[in-house]
């Protein structure tokens, strides 16, 4: 792990959990310390039910006014997103099977679904990094996967993907969709969620984490909402027991702290709106961004670049895209770092900009 003042590198959020969070999750927990005799709701009754409040209010923002309630039952919980994957994949996939997605993408799915022995399909984008009907239409037609991924807002492009798309794969796919949804709280007004399609698509599954808004990725909470039946599946899979009972007392004193945890995500759009234009301003590209990350291009050697910043004390991440480095919107501090940081090694280093 690198020791460097400024950390932009895996899109945490940037913010410390704030003070009065801290105390309602140490009382919260402290209250259960006497009871760790005991095994855990294995329903994870209270999350659920706080889970199904936090996500009218995600409706209201980001829905189109039909749905405005998912009930408890529609939601799955388990230690990080990553793990809901899992026991998606390991419920839909497994030898014999496919999953697909479309590249650039968050490479924990294709690990995911080959770990159950399913085979990865690469499915491409635009050269734009943005996925239109047709090229997912026609990618979904010919391979025909049992599992299609949509990342949507796209790690580690940053842009969104238009629902058409989304409601285009569910009408030509015989097999399951999941939309991983884990930065949607970033997204610019206009952004749709998948959760209104819920009640007509029983083989849609909406993936989400409290890991990025939430500022909680060390707790290890995501969530998926589906038909229940298709919840019921995942019940198949997961080990018995598998939220421990502190870290459902967590998640709870979290989301009854919504409003002060989602202040900070204002703060981290902003930081991100700031990045981009001083990025702009300095002659790179930026990929329109729905997430707490930018994708910046226009750079002719990205790790060489990766090494200038990283010795200005600003980590940020080469993911193997040629001519882009990404980068997460930091603290007001640490966007500062970051903006002098580029801004310094542009100007020290006019050759590292340009077409490759
Ligand atoms: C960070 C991230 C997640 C979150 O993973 P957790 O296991 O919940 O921490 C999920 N999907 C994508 C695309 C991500 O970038």
């Amino acid at each position: 792990m690198h020791d460097v003042p400024v950390r932009l590198n895996v899109n945490e959020n940037s913010y410390d959990v704030p003070p009065a969070v801290v105390e309602a999750l140490q009382k919260n927990i402290g209250e259960q310390l006497q009871h760790l005799n005991r095994y855990p709701d294995r329903e994870f009754t209270r999350l659920r039910e706080l889970l199904s409040q936090y996500l009218s209010t995600v409706l209201q923002k980001q829905g189109n006014g039909a749905l405005t309630q998912i009930p408890p039952e529609w939601i799955w919980a388990a230690n990080g997103s990553n793990e809901v994957l899992s026991h998606i994949v390991q419920a839909f996939g497994g030898p014999g099977r496919t999953g697909l997605g479309f590249e650039p993408s968050y490479s924990m799915h294709p690990l995911i679904t080959t770990s159950t022995g399913a085979t990865w399909i690469k499915a491409s984008r635009n050269a734009d990094f943005t996925l239109d009907v047709d090229t997912a239409v026609r990618e979904v037609r010919e391979h025909k996967p049992d599992v299609t991924f949509i990342c949507t807002p796209n790690n580690p492009t940053g842009c969104s993907t238009p629902l058409e798309v989304v409601e285009a794969v569910l009408q030509e796919t015989e097999g399951i969709v999941i939309v991983d949804e884990a930065y949607a709280e970033f997204a610019r007004p206009g952004f749709q969620t998948a959760l209104d399609r819920l009640p007509d698509n029983p083989r849609l599954v909406v993936s989400r984490t409290m890991s990025k808004a939430f500022a909680f990725a060390g707790a290890r909470v995501g969530y998926a909402v589906a038909h229940p039946d298709f919840i019921d599946v995942l019940r198949l899979v997961r080990l018995p027991y598998h939220l421990s009972s502190l870290t459902q007392a967590a998640a709870c004193a979290a989301l009854e702290h919504t409003p002060a945890l989602l202040a900070n995500v204002e703060r981290l759009i902003e930081s991100r709106n700031a990045m981009s234009q001083a990025l702009t301003g300095l002659g790179y590209s930026v990929v329109p961004s729905d997430s707490n990350f930018l994708m910046f291009g226009n750079i002719t050697d990205p790790q060489a670049m990766f090494e200038e910043l990283l010795a200005h004390g600003v980590l940020v991440r080469n993911n193997g895209i040629p001519g882009h480095l990404r980068v997460n919107a930091g603290t007001d501090f640490e966007t500062t770092e970051f903006i002098r940081a580029i801004t310094e090694v542009t100007r020290t280093h006019p050759h590292l900009q340009g077409q490759a």
